[in-house]
């Protein structure tokens, strides 16, 4: 898969502003802050075709990036922001949940996760509702640069035991500074692209 002209499409907050196309969707969940835009950005080789923030919360819309005649990346809210009212959580529940069940061109899912901590309770919950939707995806545990080399056996023992992980869901380490797990991602998304 080469890649020469990946670029963002739009933003969407209900169904009818969705991009309408044929191409698969891949689509990433994962908490706010956690690096979904900079891997999208590290994935496609262009600095900032997603937008990234140092400040969680920002993603409040589904963002759409085509990758050329390939597929869509499909950058969903991040979950997990403590900072944000009751009716914003909701608001981003419906938001969510209207494209995860509704959506046809939706093919799979990279769940991004942070390597350095313990999965929290939003991403047991997106990994079972994952698993019980019997979506294909990957689980991306990023930010693999910020920790060391002689603690990765140990977090990836605690991720995979705490999201119940077994042999068979896909798993791989990720950074998007030296883009370790690049080629892990490009070879789970090529399943589902012609
Ligand atoms: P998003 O909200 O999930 O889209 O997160 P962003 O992609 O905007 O990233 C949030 C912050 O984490 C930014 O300051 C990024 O530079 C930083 N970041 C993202 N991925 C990595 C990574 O793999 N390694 C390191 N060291 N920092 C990262």
């Amino acid at each position: 898969m080469k890649i020469n002209n990946p670029e963002y499409i739009s933003s969407a907050v209900n169904a009818k502003d969705y991009p309408f196309h044929y191409l698969p969707e891949i689509a990433l969940a994962g908490r706010s802050n956690v690096g979904k835009s900079s891997l999208i950005n590290k994935v496609v080789n262009r600095k900032k075709m997603a937008f990234t923030s140092s400040k969680p919360g920002k993603t409040q819309t589904i963002n759409f990036y085509q990758i050329d005649n390939y597929f869509y990346f499909v950058d969903l809210p991040g979950y997990g922001f403590a900072k944000v009212s009751k009716a914003e959580k909701e608001e981003w529940g419906r938001m969510i949940e209207g494209y995860l069940l509704n959506r046809s061109n939706l093919e799979a899912i990279l769940l991004v996760i942070d390597a350095r901590h313990k999965p929290t309770k939003d991403d047991i919950q997106m990994f079972n509702w994952i698993v019980q939707m019997n979506m294909p995806a990957l689980v991306v545990a990023t930010k693999i640069d910020k920790i060391k080399k002689s603690q990765r056996k140990k977090q990836e023992k605690l991720i995979k035991n705490t999201l119940g992980i077994n042999q068979f869901t896909p798993f791989t380490f990720f950074s998007a500074e030296t883009g370790e797990g690049k080629n892990e991602v490009f070879k789970f998304i090529g399943q589902f692209v012609d």
